[in-house]
């Protein structure tokens, strides 16, 4: 059979075509979604390995879309990122952090730290430091309350400007939490510019420690690391008991995981910090 290129170029710039108009649709929807108030934060705890005590909790942003039902960040950030959509989106995901902080403090609740995760766009976009003192300010929430969570690819892209975000943000008190931290580049350079409070481990590395040393080895490392620059080590992804008992050995005192609890809405993770308090 002959091939007919010019067929196969049709084709290609139909397909792409398709699925521009999907992100184009998808960016709509997102955009929508910001303004009717279809975005929730769900909260996963963090957890004292020894103890079982939560000690943390890391917001998470959840898309209920009223028809395609839960859209996975996986899909809707890189989305936001492209669209620059994550800076109204990243504002809102501080703010109704802060907001919900302030609410369990009010409740009476024993009130632990809360991690957001903030994308190298919102950085590029500016004035995170700004934001940041006001969400405080708005919400009378002190500096260490608050954990912002960056990954290693900020990095690929920095300049000065996110060096001095970076520095304001340690200055101000809050904290700075390096995550998915192996699967990144040139880490170690990082870790000497800048002054992080947190490294979390990457799940690949901890739902690979039962396969052999290899992942035990990058763990053990990676503590050692930490406690060199007296940052907290937290291990992601602890889905078994097993998961616990291995990182402990290897030096990890804090995990996250589906063993401990799925990330959940908020009136569920005040039902978590209520439970823990009558503990
Ligand atoms: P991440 O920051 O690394 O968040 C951890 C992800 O691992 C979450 O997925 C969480 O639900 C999932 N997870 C927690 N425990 C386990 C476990 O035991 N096993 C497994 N397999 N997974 C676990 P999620 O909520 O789907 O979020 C995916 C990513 O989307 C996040 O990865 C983060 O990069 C991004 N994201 C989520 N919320 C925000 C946000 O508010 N702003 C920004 N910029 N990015 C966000
Ligand atoms: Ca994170
Ligand atoms: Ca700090
Ligand atoms: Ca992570």
């Amino acid at each position: 059979s002959q091939h007919n290129p010019a067929l196969t170029w049709t084709q290609y710039t139909k397909a792409l075509d398709h699925q521009t108009r999907e992100t184009v649709n998808l960016t709509t929807k997102l955009r929508h979604a910001l303004q009717a108030d279809q975005l929730e934060l769900y909260y996963q705890p963090q957890v004292d390995l020894a103890s079982g005590r939560i000690v943390s909790a890391e917001a998470l942003l959840r898309w209920n879309h009223p028809q395609a039902g839960f859209i996975p960040p996986g899909k809707f950030i890189p989305l936001a990122e492209q669209s620059q959509l994550i800076g109204p989106i990243g504002d809102w995901v501080l703010r109704r952090a802060c907001r919900d902080l302030r609410a369990w403090r009010d409740a009476g609740l024993l009130v632990t730290p809360v991690s957001i995760n903030l994308s190298l766009i919102q950085f590029q976009l500016g004035s995170v430091p700004d934001k940041v003192r006001q969400a405080l300010t708005d919400y009378n929430i002190a500096p260490e309350e608050l954990t912002l969570e960056i990954t290693e690819s900020v990095f690929e892209h920095q300049g000065q400007a996110l060096k001095q975000d970076l520095e304001a943000l340690t200055a101000m008190g809050v904290r700075l939490s390096l995550d998915d931290f192996g699967t990144g580049y040139s880490s170690l350079a990082h870790l000497n510019d800048y002054f992080f409070d947190e490294i979390k481990i990457d799940k690949s590395f901890v739902s690979q420690l039962d396969k052999g040393p290899y992942a035990q080895s990058i763990v053990k490392a990676v503590v050692v690391i930490a406690a060199a620059i007296g940052a907290d080590v937290v291990a992601e992804g602890i889905e078994w008991s097993s998961h616990i008992t291995t990182v402990l050995h290897l030096g990890c005192t804090k995990g996250q995981g589906y063993h401990f609890s799925r990330p959940v809405p908020e009136p569920r993770w005040r039902q978590l910090l209520f439970d823990q308090k009558a503990l």
